[in-house]
This record gives structure tokens, C-alpha cells and sequence, in this order.
């Protein structure tokens, strides 16, 4: 016999199976003996009263043995005789548009400027100890794209249920945590991902496709109004049509494409600064309790969005127990990010603290730089964070209440951002319309939540990655590149997607797309 229960239950009830099950035995009439397994089919945290609970679904198996877990979501042939299709780009877009190749029986070929994860991890620290940064290998760039050494929270606000598990379940069959098919807010973390990026490498490999490092797309090959390959920096050509998944933070990219004709469009963006708290501060914050999380509960994540004379001031990308971490792409830049390992027991909380800003807001710029404009108004931020955090890695920052009141912080609080801090006024550093809507936007925070608005909370510049300043622009139904054939602009660069999740569910359809267009 099967039941399905949902229950809400103290979190030590939640945290441990022998509690859970003496609680269903008590609560729903069950002999301990005949419970074969108790399967948690979704978890999510109520912290909204004083008492913290814990949402759970749970099946019940009575006097009958659980199924097996199902661990393939997705079955791959052998295509080394299939098709070619160049994918540019192995971030999640282009990983999952490979993968999905193979399912489909089409041969992936993938290009990715940057080196595989395990070789990348070594660029990555030299940033923050050499402060200088590998414009081919960094945070941005390298196998597994922006996705790899991202905090890997795989939360979506994509409404496609069935799309958000498959994209699940294929991270699980590549060596994720299963976890991450119950919880409300799944999150692999920067340790594990690597491990699950290289695993889908493997796979791509064992089917016969190809991976090549190390080989950046400088053009497209265009004849007449087809594409029909790229040339790569060595001057080497790979041949098929071309799924280009090359993220936001690729400004090379977009430059070859207009210069190429292909039709872009300037695209809203948000930018701000990381903002760093005490993760204990949070805890007690969320979990109104002084003593903090306890020993069943996680590190506590917040969520705070307000408008500000018409634009939206929000938390993104909220990283508990996590780091701030250098992630610019190249020299003279400084631009911050966040993430955190699978644990979540890093000492401090961190999240982006944006505001939106749309092309209308900066008609000049347009006027001058038009499809350029918001990815210039990025890197005069970035290029402004460089010089005022001493023309190296370390970050222009400023305590919170600091910040609030317009005043240059005398000193700054430790800090989880390896490369250094340096006091700055980033009140008045920060572009207007901006800095003067995050203030009011903490203002208002601090009044939902007091304990928010804090000396101990430090904001570290700038934060403007949050999204591409600039839609690849493509046609709605074959998923090509407006007027041009061939092309199928891909993922979180393209202007499509936004997160690794949605990114994943892109790179899927675009692949689904070639395909289709192969068969007409
Ligand atoms: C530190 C950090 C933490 C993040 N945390 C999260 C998180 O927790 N959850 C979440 O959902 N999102 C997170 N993100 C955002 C997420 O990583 C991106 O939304 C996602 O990776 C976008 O996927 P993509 O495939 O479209 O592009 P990308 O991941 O950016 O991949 C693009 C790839 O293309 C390659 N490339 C670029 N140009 C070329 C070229 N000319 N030739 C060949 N290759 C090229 C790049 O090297 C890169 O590997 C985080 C990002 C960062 C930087």
C-alpha cells in the first residue's frame, strides 16, 4: 500500500528518517513495522511565524518495497557517423544543446574558448592571488561557462514544470544529488558542479561527439544568408549549422556579429553591488531567533524586491553561507558575483543588489552607441569599480549604513572577497539612478526587515553581469537568427534565458530547432 502525506513538521523531524517515521506511525496510524520507506517527493521551508517549520510531501510505502529511484532521464546513442552541429559555447546552454543532439541522433561539435573545468580552477585562483585575470579563462569562460563555479542554484521562474525536472534530472544523471528533484530551491554548489560538468564532457565524448578547448570563434561563415560554419582564432573552419551559446559576458562576440550583419538589439539590464552580511545575522534574522538556525534548519536566504520611482530594486542571486568572488572577464575591469559551496557553511551571506535600468533610461547613450549602449554603461561601471578599488582585483566597498547615509566608511568589515576590499564612496560612485534608488531600496528594506539594515553588511562594487545588454534577435518559431538561416543564437548571450536552468531548457529547444530544420 501507498499513501501520499503532506505534513508540516518541526525541522528536526524533517532532518532525521527515524523522526519521520515515528511521527507518521504517532500521526497517521502506522505500524513502524510495516513502513518499508518513507521517499520526501518535496521539501520547502516555512519561516514565516516564529515556530520554523518544515513543508513536506512525503510517500509512504506499507508492507511494499519503494520503486527505484530513477536515475536515466535521458537515453544517448552513438552519432559519430551522424550530422554535424557546431555548438560555440560549453556553458549550460551549450551543454544541454549537445546532449540533447546525441538524444536526437546529431553529432555535437562544441568550441569553448576557455579550458576544461579541472584546468580552469587554476586561472581562477591565480585572480584573486596574482590579482590579474586571464581574459580566455575565468569565472565567465571555461567548460561549463558562467554555470561551473556558480553557486548552482537551479531555482527557475520558468513555469514549464516538465522542462525544470528533465533539466533536473539530467544534472542527476550526471552525478548531482538527488536532492536537488525535492527540494523547493534546489542548489548544487561550486564544489560538486564541476564534478557533473566533466561528466557530460565524458558523455559527449563516449557518444562521438567532440569537445574542443582552447578555440575561440572569431566569425561566422556566411553564405549568402546562411551560415553554414565558424572560423576559429587559428584560422581553422568548423562546418554545420551553428547553436551559439557564448553568454553575456562575450563583448567580442556581439562586435563580430554586427560587423557580420547579424540584427541585435539593446536590451534592459540590472546592475548594483554584491551585498555581504554575517550568514549568523541572517539566520536570526529569518528564523527570529536569536540563537540563529540551530542544527536542522539551513543557511537562511532572503528575498527582498521593491520599486523605486519606477524601477525595480531587487536581491539576486542570494548565496547563503557563500563568497563573493572576482568575475571579470578581462583587463582593467572589476566586477563581483557570488556563489557557495554545496554545504552553505561559509561564514557570511551574500547577494546581488540591483536595479533595473532599460535603454530608455539612457536615450543619449543610445543615440551615440545604439545596440552598444547598455553593454558600454556596463564596462564604464566596471572600468570605474578598477580604478577605485586601486587598478587591480581588490573591490571599492563601503559599509551599509555607510552607504545609506552618504558618508565614506572609516573602516570596512572582514569579508569573504579574497582579492581585498578598499573603502569607497560608492554613494556617489555608483552611476545616478542607480546609487540613489539602492539607498532608497535599503531604506525600505530595513523597515520590512530592521535587522538588515546593518553596519556589519558591507556592499562590495559593482555587480552588473546579471543579464546580456544585448538579444541576438531570432525568429520566434524556428529559434534562427532573424534573416539569417543557419544560426541559432542560444541561452543567457542570446537574450533568451537567465539562470542555468532556463539557460539548459534553451540550449535544449535550440537543438530541438536545428534538428527540425535538418528534417524539412
Ligand atoms: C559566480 C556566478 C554565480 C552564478 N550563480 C548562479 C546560480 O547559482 N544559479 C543560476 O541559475 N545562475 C547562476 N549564475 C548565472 C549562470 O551561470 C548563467 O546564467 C548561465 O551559466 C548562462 O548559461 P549560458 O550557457 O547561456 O552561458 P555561459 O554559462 O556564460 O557560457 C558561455 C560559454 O561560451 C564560451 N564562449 C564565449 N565566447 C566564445 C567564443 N567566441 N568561442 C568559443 N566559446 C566561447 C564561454 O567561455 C562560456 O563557457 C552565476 C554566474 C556566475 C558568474
Amino acid at each position: 500500500m501507498q499513501y501520499e502525506y503532506n505534513l508540516r513538521v518541526h525541522p528536526k523531524i524533517a532532518a532525521d528518517s527515524s523522526e519521520l517515521r515515528s511521527y507518521l506511525s504517532r500521526e497517521k496510524g502506522l505500524r513502524p513495522d510495516e513502513i518499508r520507506a518513507v521517499l520526501i517527493r518535496r521539501r520547502s521551508i516555512d519561516a514565516r511565524s516564529r515556530q520554523v517549520m518544515v513543508n513536506l510531501t512525503v510517500q509512504v510505502f506499507v508492507n511494499e518495497p519503494a520503486p527505484e529511484p530513477r536515475l536515466v532521464w535521458a537515453e544517448y546513442r552513438d552519432v559519430s557517423a551522424a550530422p554535424q552541429v557546431v555548438v560555440v559555447g560549453a556553458g549550460p546552454g551549450g551543454l544541454f544543446a549537445a546532449l540533447r543532439l546525441i538524444e536526437l541522433g546529431y553529432k555535437p561539435v562544441v568550441l569553448e574558448r576557455g579550458k576544461d573545468v579541472a584546468s580552469r580552477k587554476l586561472d581562477i585562483a591565480e585572480i584573486s592571488r596574482r590579482q590579474v585575470v586571464d581574459s580566455e579563462s575565468n569565472y565567465s569562460f571555461g567548460e561549463g561557462g558562467a554555470g561551473a563555479y556558480s553557486d548552482g542554484k537551479l531555482f527557475t521562474r520558468s513555469k514549464k514544470k516538465g522542462d525544470v525536472d528533465r533539466i533536473l534530472g539530467i544534472f542527476v544523471q550526471h552525478g548531482a544529488n538527488p536532492s536537488i528533484l525535492v527540494d523547493a530551491h534546489p542548489h548544487i554548489g561550486t564544489d560538486k558542479l564541476p564534478g557533473v560538468i566533466k561528466a557530460m564532457r565524458e558523455r559527449i565524448l563516449s557518444c562521438g561527439g567532440e569537445v574542443h578547448f582552447q578555440t575561440r570563434v572569431d566569425a561566422l561563415i556566411l553564405r549568402q544568408q546562411r551560415v553554414c560554419g565558424v572560423q576559429v582564432a587559428d584560422g581553422a573552419q568548423f562546418m554545420g549549422p551553428v547553436i551559439l551559446a557564448t553568454g553575456h559576458s562575450a563583448r567580442d562576440v556581439y562586435r563580430f556579429l554586427s560587423q557580420q550583419g547579424v540584427n541585435l538589439q539593446a536590451k534592459g539590464i540590472a546592475v548594483g553591488v554584491r551585498l555581504e552580511h554575517p550568514q549568523a545575522l541572517i539566520d536570526q534574522m529569518q528564523y527570529h531567533s536569536p540563537e540563529g538556525r540551530g542544527r536542522y534548519l539551513p543557511a537562511a536566504e532572503y528575498n527582498f524586491v521593491t520599486q523605486v520611482r519606477g524601477r525595480g530594486v531587487y536581491s539576486f542571486c542570494m548565496c547563503p553561507g557563500g563568497f563573493v568572488v572576482p568575475a571579470a572577464t578581462g583587463p582593467e575591469q572589476v566586477v563581483v558575483n557570488g556563489m557557495s559551496p554545496s554545504n552553505r557553511g561559509g561564514r557570511w551571506a551574500n547577494s546581488g543588489m540591483v536595479v533595473e535600468i532599460r535603454p530608455e533610461d539612457l536615450p543619449e547613450a543610445c543615440q551615440r552607441e545604439g545596440v552598444f549602449a547598455m553593454m558600454r554603461f556596463q564596462e564604464q561601471m566596471e572600468r570605474d569599480a578598477y580604478v577605485n578599488g586601486g587598478r587591480c582585483q581588490k573591490a571599492p566597498a563601503q559599509r551599509m549604513t555607510d552607504f545609506v547615509h552618504k558618508r565614506l566608511s572609516a573602516d570596512l568589515p572582514s569579508s569573504s572577497y579574497v582579492p581585498g576590499l578598499l573603502s569607497a564612496p560608492l554613494h556617489f560612485l555608483l552611476p545616478q539612478g542607480v546609487g540613489d534608488r539602492l539607498a532608497d531600496g535599503f531604506t525600505a528594506f530595513g523597515r520590512w526587515s530592521k535587522a538588515f539594515l546593518t553596519r556589519e553588511a558591507c556592499l562590495i562594487g559593482v555587480e552588473t553581469r546579471t543579464s546580456s545588454p544585448i538579444r541576438i534577435v531570432r525568429d520566434a518559431e524556428s529559434l534562427q537568427a532573424l534573416d539569417i538561416a543557419g544560426l541559432y543564437p542560444c541561452g543567457e548571450g542570446a537574450g533568451y534565458a537567465g539562470g542555468i536552468v532556463s539557460a539548459a531548457i534553451d540550449g535544449e529547444r535550440c537543438a530541438e530547432a536545428c534538428v527540425a530544420a535538418f528534417k524539412n
